[in-house]
């Protein structure tokens, strides 16, 4: 029996999921699988995990799991949760990678899907669940997407053994449609209840032009807009990683002190009272401690919002808030005369990495007369509901990981979001009443530049470890000739066993397995393609990761188009001096990269060497983000972007090129014999400078520009083949025959 306190029955009697409880626990009841949909904030997930206890899910040795794929959610959600219920933390719990309050005693436990995924590797059968609730399920994230696959087929196993599992699917949209038709995965299509909520209308407002790169300025601009000229009611605005929110909130705070006596219009006194601002700020407002960044271990999460930000503290370069760019009269005079709003503003931030109690902050109402305004990543669009948001800000971008194609090295961009996702963005200022969407781009460019949904993650991701990848029910599947290209890939890298050959007649029926070997183990904690890889492995191995890290990241075409003009300039610098490591484009590479960090990365220094600063700064960051990724799973290498690393001895210098040859064993290319001065004209062309290798019938070139085209080596090896006006390899090294 559950006691909750009258205010908490209130607020949840309010919810218009409350409404919908008897027909969400009849069909849970009778279904194995679920999938409820309902607009964010209209209680689903502090909501059905209460009605499962309530309904007896927990009863007995049955634990009730909720997976979010933000940490956030899972932390924030399980207090609130344990808050309505009257239930203590012990019971309500939460788990995330590091860190967790969960108990012998707890009943409903929230984590992220990552924390689920791990259990499922334990026990296949997740026996200790009675329910599970699958949130937020519409971000497709990789883990979601898996356990959703996963979870296909534990439902009926657990049903065939008389201690049925119940499986509850939540989005936040009606596109459910990946879970609903693909029989692959459910063959009995299961139900979807429908959550309708009371959603007030928002008006859309697009800047006629659209800023370029300069959309922190903008949002900083339309914030004051707002907050000086509309009447009351919140703000939220959308930023892409917590740099930013601190960048914009420093400003802002300079802009409108937080106590309301020195809201003036008078500049002087602003000035004056800005110097105050600092003690009175201790006594009256939490401070905002810009240094305060969580210390738990970088993870995916923690990258997606730490990771690339723009410059920071350069961004915002406004002078003067009056200084407003006037060519834009969406915030119009007439709304000014319903009443500026002279009220302090009481800003708060909102990321992943926020310390929990920060976080929940923006769930309490701002101080008497003030004006709440939250400036946040993501984590604001579904995952969690600000209340009284009447004005959203949205820069339309989202910080997206991109995955290199040959090296799958990633890195973090700042794009456009989609127009699902501006949507739900919008909706947040419509919770309570009628709102504004201030959308600082134009509206050819969302019409244009938008794509329609954000592809779920695991379409763009290169490497998943499953085994039989071939079989497993992913909600959206790879390719299935990409999958087996990339089996008998990972086999003749030696990752894989070779696939046993059947003992006997009656078991070639059985599917030919392939075993994971210790060093595609090792391998695969490496976030990279295969290939590179067995070259950290190796690398690590070898007591040569910095070395190798740095080639990776140079081998990552990202920066390949940079990387040519630059090679054109750089070989008349460094090659030809006769010095033994510059045997190919990539030793020369890593000889650039290493003396760029060296001489302390300056334009002058590049610009005095040939060497093209831009390439070298798209390399510095797959550099660093590689860096960053390989200590987080092997944290003893201790690995540091360093600027003063050696250059590699002659024998560092030879086993680095045989790590690379290990890594590109099968892109081997080997010079053509030279024409015969009895050849034809035509013959004598195709074999001049020309190489065999084992992918092309044909023969293969060096490209002129490369400084290994003089020098004509015997044998290459390539990273992959360009064909333009002549069939290129790219990406050489020279290696010797041993
Ligand atoms: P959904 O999952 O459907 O998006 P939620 O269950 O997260 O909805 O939220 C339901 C309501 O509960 C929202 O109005 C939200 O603002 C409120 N809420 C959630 N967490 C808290 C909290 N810690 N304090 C106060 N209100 C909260
Ligand atoms: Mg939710």
């Amino acid at each position: 029996e559950v006691k909750r306190s009258k205010s908490v029955q209130e607020d949840r009697l309010k919810l218009p999921i409350l409404g919908e409880e008897q027909v969400i626990m009849e069909t849970i009841n009778e279904n194995p699988v679920t999938i409820i949909c309902g607009e964010t904030g209209s209680g689903k997930t502090t909501q059905v995990p209460q009605f499962l206890y309530e309904a007896g899910y927990a009863h007995g040795n049955g634990l009730i799991g909720i997976t979010e794929p933000r940490r956030v959610a899972a932390i924030a959600m399980s207090h609130r949760v344990a808050m309505e219920m009257n239930l203590s933390t012990s019971e309500v719990s939460y788990q995330i990678r590091y860190e967790g309050n969960v108990t012998e005693d707890t009943k409903i436990r929230f984590m992220t899907d990552g924390v689920l995924l791990k259990e499922v590797q334990k026990d296949f059968l997740l026996t200790r669940y009675s329910a599970i609730v699958i949130d937020e399920a519409h971000e497709r994230s990789v883990y979601t997407d898996i356990l959703i696959g996963l979870l296909s087929r534990i439902v009926p196993l657990r049903e065939k053994r008389g201690n049925p599992l119940k499986l509850i699917i939540m989005s936040a949209t009606l596109r459910v449609e990946d879970f609903t038709e693909n029989k692959k995965l459910f063959k009995i299509t299961p139900p979807v209840v429908k959550v309708d909520s009371r959603q007030f209308p928002v008006t859309i407002h697009f800047n006629k032009r659209t800023p370029l790169d300069d959309y922190l300025n903008e949002a900083y601009r339309k914030v004051c807009k707002i907050h000086r000229m509309l009447p009351e009611g919140g703000i939220l605005v959308f930023v892409t990683g917590q740099q930013e929110v601190h960048t914009l909130i420093r400003k802002l705070k300079q802009t409108f002190p937080v106590n309301p006596k020195n809201v003036t219009s008078d500049s002087k006194q602003k000035k004056k009272s800005r110097k105050k601002k600092t003690e009175q700020e201790k006594l009256e407002a939490p401070k905002i401690d810009l240094n305060n960044y969580s210390v738990e271990p970088v993870d995916e999460e923690a990258e997606r919002e730490a990771g690339i930000d723009s410059d920071g503290e350069d961004l915002i370069d406004t002078t003067d808030v009056t200084d407003f760019d006037d060519g834009e009269d969406d915030i119009s005079m007439d709304e000014t005369a319903a009443g500026g709003c002279t009220d302090p503003l009481y800003i708060l931030p909102l990321y992943s990495l926020l310390s929990t109690e920060k976080q929940e902050r923006v769930f309490s109402p701002p101080p008497e007369g003030c004006r709440l305004c939250v400036v946040a990543t993501n984590v604001a669009e579904t995952s969690l509901t600000i209340p009284n948001i009447r004005y959203v800000v949205d820069t339309g971008k989202v910080k997206t990981k991109f995955y290199d194609k040959v090296t799958g090295v990633s890195t973090f961009k700042i794009t456009w979001t989609s127009k699902a996702s501006a949507n739900q963005r919008a909706g947040r200022a419509g919770r309570v009443g009628p709102g504004h969407c201030y959308r600082l781009y134009s509206s050819a460019v969302f019409n244009d530049d938008f794509e329609k949904f954000s592809p779920a993650e695991i379409t763009r991701r290169p490497d998943m470890n499953i085994d039989k990848v071939i079989n497993f029910p992913y909600p959206t599947p790879p390719d299935i000739e990409q999958i087996k290209a990339a089996e008998n890939l990972l086999i003749s890298l030696g990752a894989l066993t070779k696939p046993e050959a059947p003992k006997r007649f009656k078991d070639t029926k059985k599917e030919q397995s392939t075993k994971i070997t210790p060093l595609g183990r090792a391998m695969s904690c490496f976030p990279v393609a295969p290939r590179y890889a067995k070259m950290l492995s190796l690398g690590h191995q070898h007591d040569l990761l910095p070395y190798v890290v740095a080639i990776v990241a140079a081998l990552s075409p990202d920066s390949l188009k940079q990387r040519l003009q630059h090679m054109i300039q750089v070989k008349k610098v460094w090659a030809g001096t006769g010095h033994s490591l510059l045997l190919g484009d990539l030793m020369v590479m890593l000889k650039a990269v290493g003396s760029c960090e060296y001489e302390g990365f300056s334009p002058e220094f590049c610009e005095k060497h040939g060497i093209r600063y831009k390439a070298m700064k798209e390399v510095r960051k797959l550099r660093a983000q590689l860096t960053n990724s390989v200590n987080t799973v092997i944290p003893e290498a201790n690995l540091c972007v360093d600027p003063k690393l050696e250059p590699p001895s002659d024998l560092q210098a030879k086993l680095l090129r045989q790590i690379i040859l290990a890594g590109l064993g099968d892109h081997v290319a080997r010079k053509c014999p030279d024409p015969l001065p009895t050849d034809d004209a035509a013959k004598r062309k195709k074999l001049k400078n020309a190489y065999e290798c084992i992918e092309l019938e044909e023969p293969v070139y060096i490209h002129p520009c490369s400084v290994l085209y003089r020098q004509n080596p015997e044998y290459v090896v390539y990273q992959y083949i360009h064909e333009t006006s002549k069939v290129y390899m790219k990406g050489i090294v020279a290696i010797e025959p041993e």
